[in-house]
């Protein structure tokens, strides 16, 4: 199927892509639009000429609404755009509605209501556990038996573009007697996947692995900041609380499920056999290709294919005491790293606790360094498809 939109075939975002995002034009309102090569089709107007039904969902400042419709309505509204974007007899009504990406202003796509990252990349848990934990064995004993997470901080997800501020709070280094307070000087990157929910679940009611078509909505490009050392003197017992919570940012364009249809693989392996409410025929994983890049070098190439546990593995155990799901809830993968130093997700992984300086004597985060992710996949059309990036540039404490 061929676009008549000049540019997008043969592109990173062709008419098997489709990727939603909320933009405004100055004066006016925020509203919903669909990605096709540099352009984005304003689709409140086009909805509304052509009455469809659920028109209104394109006229909000957030995905939500039209996400909250359901898998069915949004395979038939992409089945509607896809037949606006091949269709020549539509081109006359969708044409003045498409707006180059250079003139309009991209937001924070949804309005997030939980969050919730995950751990799921052997390879970065079990660095981690070499760098942080030398004198103990590199895995927990849970690790392999299910999807470790925790709940972060939904408030500050943040969209691509926006500045990471260094954060400031209490690191101890090990030789140290006591904590002291100051600028974090151990700022990283987490190179991860984000998975919005859609359809919501009821409390007590718990999401098996095979549902998690029906309540997962899409995919956003997503980097989870991280300060090393406030998070090392403060996560014993209960976990990542301050050393996380200050910005996680987020692709503008989240990726339909549906766009991801050929990218779908199996699991590298899992050993021992996961409980039975972790397994499934949805149990599988994602062909998607990462690129980290550092002031405008990719210094790593993480594989999402490697990842150990599966986005519906995820979902299921995060539901699987009855915790219900909302519209706009947001679960992350936890940071990619494949068995390669260049497939490592973290500059805590790549300068092996900043030991190890690499991309010219970087160790971690300076003031002024700008981050990009980027994403690719196979698309269905045969070609490769681009997720949105994520990018952040950061500026001093204050
Ligand atoms: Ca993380």
């Amino acid at each position: 199927m061929n676009t008549w939109v000049e540019g997008a075939a043969g592109s990173l975002f062709d008419i098997d892509n489709l990727p939603y995002g909320v933009f405004s034009r100055p004066g006016e309102e925020p509203r919903v639009g669909v990605r096709i090569g540099d352009q984005v089709l304003d689709l409140a107007p086009v909805a509304a000429a052509e009455m469809l039904d659920v028109h209104h969902v394109f006229e909000e400042p957030t995905l939500n609404p039209l996400m909250a419709e359901g898998p069915q309505v949004a395979a038939s509204i992409r089945r509607w755009i896809t037949g606006l974007l091949t269709d020549e007899t539509e081109r006359g009504l969708v044409e003045p509605h498409l707006l180059p990406l250079a003139e309009v202003e991209l937001l924070l796509p949804v309005e997030v209501a939980d969050y919730v990252d995950f751990y799921c990349s052997l390879e970065h848990a079990t660095n981690v556990g070499r760098i942080f934990r030398p004198d103990a064995e590199a895995l927990l004993p849970n690790w392999r038996h299910l999807p470790v997470g925790y709940h972060g901080r939904a408030g500050t997800v943040v969209a691509s573009g926006t500045e990471v501020v260094r954060p400031s709070g209490q690191r101890k280094p090990p030789e140290a007697d006591a904590p002291t307070y100051g600028p974090s000087a151990r700022l990283d990157i987490e190179a991860e996947l984000g998975f919005v929910v859609g359809t919501p679940s009821a409390l007590g009611h718990r999401v098996g692995v095979d549902d998690v078509a029906g309540h997962v909505f899409g995919l956003v490009g997503l980097n989870d900041w991280s300060a090393r050392d406030i998070q090392a003197w403060e996560y014993v017992p209960l976990g990542p609380f301050l050393g996380k919570s200050f910005a996680t940012s987020i692709s503008h364009w989240v990726t339909p499920l549906a766009a991801l249809d050929a990218a779908w693989v199996d699991l590298p392996g899992q050993d021992p056999a996961p409980l039975p409410y972790l397994q499934g025929s949805a149990a599988r994983g994602l062909d998607i290709d990462i690129e980290v890049e550092l002031n405008g070098e990719v210094v790593s190439r993480p594989p999402y294919a490697s990842m150990y546990w599966s986005p519906a593995q995820m979902l299921a155990h995060m539901t699987v005491n009855g915790a219900s799901l909302r519209t706009g809830d947001l679960f992350a993968s936890g940071t990619v790293s494949g068995a390669e130093r260049e497939q490592r997700g973290s500059f805590l992984e790549l300068s092996w606790g900043g030991k190890e300086p690499f991309a010219g004597g970087h160790t971690f985060l300076e003031d002024g360094d700008e981050v990009v992710l980027r994403y690719t996949a196979p698309g269905t059309g045969g070609g490769r498809i681009a997720l949105g990036e994520v990018a952040g540039t950061v500026v001093p404490a204050r």
